[in-house]
């Protein structure tokens, strides 16, 4: 694809342009005081978020069950749920996430966030990040199906205005970001991984985010 056919980009939150991880893994360790093993938090959580994608429960279940589910009280759930998010306001951006978005911006792609993450979260993250107004917009998924359904990339097209074919996707998710791109017939993706490459022509798999916009610019 020649670089001025590419219109717009469309990009992961968690884990693509902010360290949530890091930042989750740090609270799971907090919470060792109330006997909750990090990895066996880390999985049931990971559980509840499939069952709420798939509609199986609300996020206030949500918020609730999973502490149930590793043991605790429903009282002592809602408290230790609290304390728990309490760690969204120390997530930081990740390295170069603002001088990629800057770059992108000033070449004059039409910049999207589309996170599988509720509205509330998402816009308070982006704002502690300073990336404001390097956004074109933003998906409010509970208007649209979860990544990665096509019409989560449906939502993001109509924000910037664009085809699929001038877009390229940029996730840390395989499933949820990059193959969810391709089948809604983006045509680039971007997967930040340090696993092995994925074997696509339309992928680039990249370590950094510092790298993506000579590879995106580039093709
Ligand atoms: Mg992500």
């Amino acid at each position: 694809m020649a670089a001025n056919r590419l219109r717009a980009v469309v990009l992961d939150l968690d884990d693509t342009l902010i360290a949530s991880e890091r930042a989750r893994k740090r609270a799971y360790v907090q919470l060792g005081a109330d006997g909750i093993d990090p990895r066996q938090a880390t999985a049931v959580n990971a559980r509840w978020f499939d069952r709420y994608h798939a509609g199986e429960c609300s996020l206030d279940e949500l918020r609730t069950g999973r502490w149930i589910e590793l043991g605790l009280s429903p009282e002592r759930a809602l408290e230790v749920d609290e304390q728990y998010r309490r760690h969204h306001s120390r997530i930081r951006p990740r390295r170069d996430a603002v001088r990629t978005l800057q770059t992108l911006h000033a070449t004059g792609l039409k910049l999207v966030l589309l996170s599988n993450a509720g509205i509330d979260y998402v816009r308070d993250r982006v704002a502690a990040a300073s990336f404001d107004g390097l956004l074109d917009g933003i998906v409010d998924i509970a208007h649209a199906d979860f990544k990665p359904h096509p019409d989560a990339f449906q939502a993001a097209l109509e924000i910037a205005g664009e085809s699929p074919q001038h877009t390229a996707m940029v996730g840390d998710n395989l499933e949820a970001d990059i193959e969810g791109a391709l089948s809604a017939g983006f045509a680039r993706a971007v997967w930040l991984t340090r696993r092995k490459p994925y074997p696509d022509a339309r992928v680039i798999t990249l370590r950094s985010l510092a790298a993506v916009p000579s590879a995106l610019l580039g093709w």
